[in-house]
C-alpha cells in the first residue's frame, strides 16, 4: 500500500539503488574491511577509559572541534596555512563536497575500479558519474583520463592514492597532469597514507583546485569515524557551511585528543602491518593458482586463475574467514579478491586455508 507513496515521493535514484551491504562478520576472522587488527596496550586502554569519564555528556560537543583540530594538526604535521574540516568518516566529507557542487558542474569523475562511495554518493544525488577504466595492470590510463576530463568537464575528480581496491599509487606526475587539466576540484584521498611512502600534503598549496582527504579509520580507529578534509582556508570555509553543527560526538573528539598523544602506538602498528604485507605478498606469490598485485596499502588484491573467486570466497567463509569478493564490482576485477593484512597469526591462518582450497 505504501508503494504508491514511495514511487511518487522517493526519487528514482534512491528507489533503484541497493543499500551499501555490510556482511555479517560475527565469529569470523575479519579480513575484509582494512581494519587494524591490533589492540592498545592495556595500561593505555585504562588511561583512555578513565579520561572519558571527564567528558560532559549532558553538553553538546564542541561544534567546531577546535581541540581535536590542534591535536590532529600536530600529530599529522598539517602546515599552518592549511585548514582542516572533520567529517563523520571521510564518507561524510565526500557527501559534503558533492552537496556543495554548483549545478553547472553536476559531473564527477574517477578512475575505476576505485572506492565505491564516489560513485554511490554521486548517483544518489543524481549527478553524472564518469568512471574511466584503469589499464589491465591497474595503472592509470592517463590519455583516457585527460580526454574524459576535457570532454565531460567534471566538477570533482576523485583520486584514491593509493587506490582501493588495487593498492596502486599512481605517479605524482600523473596527478599533476590531471590537476592541470581539470576545470574543477581534484580530491586526493589519502586514506592509506600510513601504509604508503608518499603524500601530497606538502604540495597542495601549489594548486588552486586541490583538496586532500585523510581518515583515522585505516590507522586503527575505524570505530571513531573521523575523516579530515585538508586545504586552503577559502575552500574549507565554504564546505564547512554544509556540515551539520554537531557531526562529531564528544567521546569521539576526546578520544582523538587522547590517542594523538600516543601516535607512536598507532604508527608502530602500521609499521608491523607493512612488514606483514611483505610477508603475505611473498606467500601469495608462491601460490601458482593466483595472480597477485603489489600494494601500497594494508590490503592485497589477487585473482584466482583456475577456480572462480566466488567459490574461493564461499569456501573461506565456511572456514570462518571473511575477505572481500570483488568479482562483480568492475569488469577489470573479474575473479578478484581483496584481503586485508592482519596479524602474523591471522595471515598464517588465511594463507593455509587459501592453499588448501586452491589445492582441491
Ligand atoms: C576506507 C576508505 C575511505 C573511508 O574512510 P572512512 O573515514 O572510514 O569513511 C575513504 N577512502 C578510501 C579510498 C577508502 O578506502
Amino acid at each position: 500500500m505504501e508503494d504508491s507513496y514511495l514511487h511518487r515521493l522517493i526519487k528514482p535514484a534512491v528507489l533503484n539503488t541497493n543499500a551499501y551491504q555490510v556482511p555479517d562478520s560475527s565469529g569470523m576472522l575479519k579480513l575484509d574491511a582494512m581494519e587494524n587488527p591490533f589492540d592498545w596496550p592495556s595500561a593505555l586502554k585504562q588511561q583512555w577509559t578513565d579520561s572519558l569519564a571527564t567528558v560532559a555528556l549532558n553538553r553538546y560537543p564542541d561544534a567546531s572541534a577546535d581541540d581535536m583540530r590542534s591535536s590532529f594538526r600536530q600529530a599529522f604535521a598539517v602546515p599552518d596555512q592549511l585548514s582542516i574540516l572533520f567529517g563523520n568518516g571521510s564518507d561524510e566529507l565526500i557527501q559534503l563536497l558533492l552537496l556543495a557542487l554548483h549545478n553547472d558542474y553536476r559531473r564527477v569523475l574517477a578512475p575505476e575500479p576505485t572506492f565505491v562511495m564516489y560513485r554511490f554518493l554521486s548517483e544518489i544525488l543524481e549527478y553524472e558519474f564518469i568512471g574511466v577504466p584503469l589499464q589491465n595492470d591497474f595503472s592509470l590510463d592517463l590519455p583516457a583520463m585527460l580526454s574524459a576530463i576535457e570532454q565531460h568537464q567534471p566538477g570533482i575528480v576523485f583520486i584514491a592514492w593509493p587506490n582501493n581496491p588495487t593498492g596502486v599509487a599512481y605517479d605524482e606526475t600523473e596527478l599533476e597532469a590531471i590537476i592541470a587539466a581539470s576545470p574543477g576540484l581534484v580530491v586526493i584521498d589519502e586514506a592509506y597514507h600510513a601504509f604508503a611512502e608518499r603524500t601530497m600534503l606538502d604540495r597542495i598549496s601549489e594548486f588552486p583546485n586541490v583538496l586532500l582527504m585523510r581518515t583515522l579509520s585505516k590507522l586503527g580507529l575505524a570505530g571513531l569515524r573521523i575523516g579530515a578534509l585538508i586545504g586552503s582556508p577559502q575552500w574549507i570555509n565554504e564546505i564547512d557551511k554544509i556540515r551539520l553543527p554537531y557531526n562529531l560526538g564528544s567521546l569521539n573528539q576526546h578520544s582523538v585528543n587522547f590517542i594523538t598523544e600516543h601516535m607512536d602506538v598507532l604508527l608502530s602498528q602500521a609499521q608491523v602491518l607493512k612488514q606483514q604485507r611483505t610477508l603475505l605478498f611473498d606467500q601469495l606469490q608462491q601460490i601458482s593458482a593466483i595472480q597477485v598485485w603489489p600494494s601500497n596499502a594494508n590490503f592485497i588484491l589477487f585473482k584466482t586463475v583456475n577456480k572462480p573467486a566466488k567459490e574461493v570466497h564461499t569456501e573461506l567463509l565456511q572456514r570462518k574467514i571473511l575477505i572481500k569478493n570483488l568479482s562483480q564490482a568492475h569488469p577489470l576485477l573479474q575473479d578478484c579478491l581483496r584481503v586485508t593484512v592482519g596479524t602474523e597469526d591471522e595471515n598464517r591462518q588465511f594463507i593455509q586455508a587459501l592453499g588448501e582450497i586452491l589445492a582441491t
